[in-house]
């Protein structure tokens, strides 16, 4: 870093033009500049390294990046819940299932078919465990 000392060229924020701009140190204050002057409009004031409040001087244009939107991730309850209100096929041996199907087994209760496994094979979630379960049988 280069030394500041009076006369040097800093960048300070212009309570004037209201924007970082290049400045004259007027007075130092230990290793820092005091009092500056701004090259653009000539006015003098106390050395500000930014602009108030705002941290840093936003690039223009540049706008707060978007929340990103938090994907809720279903418990399997309320997956259950949401699959029970709509239509399900009941489970047989001879039926034909595909994935994403919601079944209704006499035994395990409500699932849902993971993945068709040929010829004759699903698997099937239940609330408590994974199922293979026979299909397609004539
Ligand atoms: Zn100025």
């Amino acid at each position: 870093m280069t030394k500041i000392a009076v006369g040097s060229d800093v960048e300070a924020y212009c309570t004037k033009c209201r924007m970082v701009l290049a400045h004259a140190v007027v007075a130092m204050q230990g290793t820092k500049p005091r009092r500056v002057r701004c090259n653009t409009c000539s006015g003098e004031h106390n050395y500000r390294a930014t602009k108030p409040v705002a941290k840093a001087p936003s690039k223009k244009g540049e706008k707060a990046p978007k929340s990103t939107t938090k994907k809720t991730r279903q418990s399997w309850e309320e997956v259950m819940q949401e699959a029970s209100a709509k239509p399900h096929k009941k489970y047989s041996m001879s039926g034909s299932f595909g994935e994403g199907d919601w079944i209704e087994h006499a035994t395990f209760g409500l699932g849902c078919v993971q993945s068709f496994v040929a010829p004759n094979k699903i698997t099937v979630r239940f609330k408590d465990s994974t199922r293979m379960l026979v299909c397609n049988q004539t």
